[in-house]
């Protein structure tokens, strides 16, 4: 599904991510950890065509997605982010929120993107809060609320930055809860993550970045259990 070649990105002379090989297949759940500074969140947001990307080549679903002429907007629409801190809008209620991009960018009817958020609303436990504005809830709703917006269209891909980090430590399972809701239903996940109890659980893929190389990849169990480079293994003796 997708598929990165060669990707090469700097800040300046500053290499961020060098020569990274990635694939993810459908209904893979591929979880990127690393040091602060890895180069995780560069990573999802070069997929994400939210920065661009100097050397390489990422294709998603054999479409090109890093080819300067390619539909940004059409790409994107067919992934959905979640960032650290939840990014909604303070001024429209949760409801709006969700329905925004169904509606905008999608065209459905106002009547069919309500019935979906509020189908996916309830699924998360958020059926009372559809006309709460963001600033009414707690860390963790908002952040419930900002998965089911990137999901509401089920997009092909959906991308993950550290979707706990900034919770409160009781609020982190009810958000990974909804990961691994959407694992069990077969969603493609690429997700960077803290998380290494999450990851060796859900994750089919582990890969380990450091310095913005991914040094390896492979089953939870390799790499989290029985890491094959040293770096990796001090890596995971400092966060476990
Ligand atoms: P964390 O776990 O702290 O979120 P990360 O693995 O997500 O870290 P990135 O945010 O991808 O790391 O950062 C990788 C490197 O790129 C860091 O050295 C960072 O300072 C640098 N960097 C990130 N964004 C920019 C930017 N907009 N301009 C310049 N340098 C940047
Ligand atoms: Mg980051």
């Amino acid at each position: 599904l997708l598929r990165i070649t060669n990707l090469r990105k700097a800040y300046g002379d500053k290499v961020v991510l060098h020569d990274v090989q990635l694939t993810v297949r459908q209904h893979d759940v591929v979880c990127l950890i690393g040091a602060s500074g890895s180069g995780k969140s560069t990573l999802l947001r070069c997929i994400d065509l939210l920065e661009p990307v100097d050397d390489g080549e990422i294709h998603l679903g054999g479409v090109e997605i890093t080819d300067p002429l390619v539909d940004v907007r059409s790409v994107r629409s067919r992934m959905g982010m979640v960032f650290q801190a939840y990014n909604l809008f303070p001024h429209m209620t949760v409801l709006e929120n969700v329905t925004l991009a169904p509606r905008k960018v999608h065209g459905l009817s106002a009547a069919d993107a309500e019935d979906r958020a509020r189908t996916l609303l309830a699924r998360f436990g958020l059926a009372d809060k559809a006309d709460e504005h963001p600033d009414r809830l707690s860390g963790g709703q908002q952040q419930r609320v900002a998965m089911v917006r990137a999901i509401v269209m089920e997009p092909e891909l959906v991308l993950l930055d550290e979707v706990t980090s900034a919770l409160d430590p009781e609020l982190v399972g009810e958000v990974l809860d909804i990961v691994r809701d959407l694992a069990e239903r077969g969603t493609t996940l690429l997700l960077a993550t803290h998380e290494m109890g999450f990851a060796r659980e859900v994750a089919t893929n582990v890969c380990f970045l450091h310095e913005g190389v991914i040094l390896e990849q492979g089953p939870p169990a390799q790499v989290l259990g029985d890491p094959r480079e040293e770096r990796t293994r001090q890596f995971l003796r400092r966060v476990l």
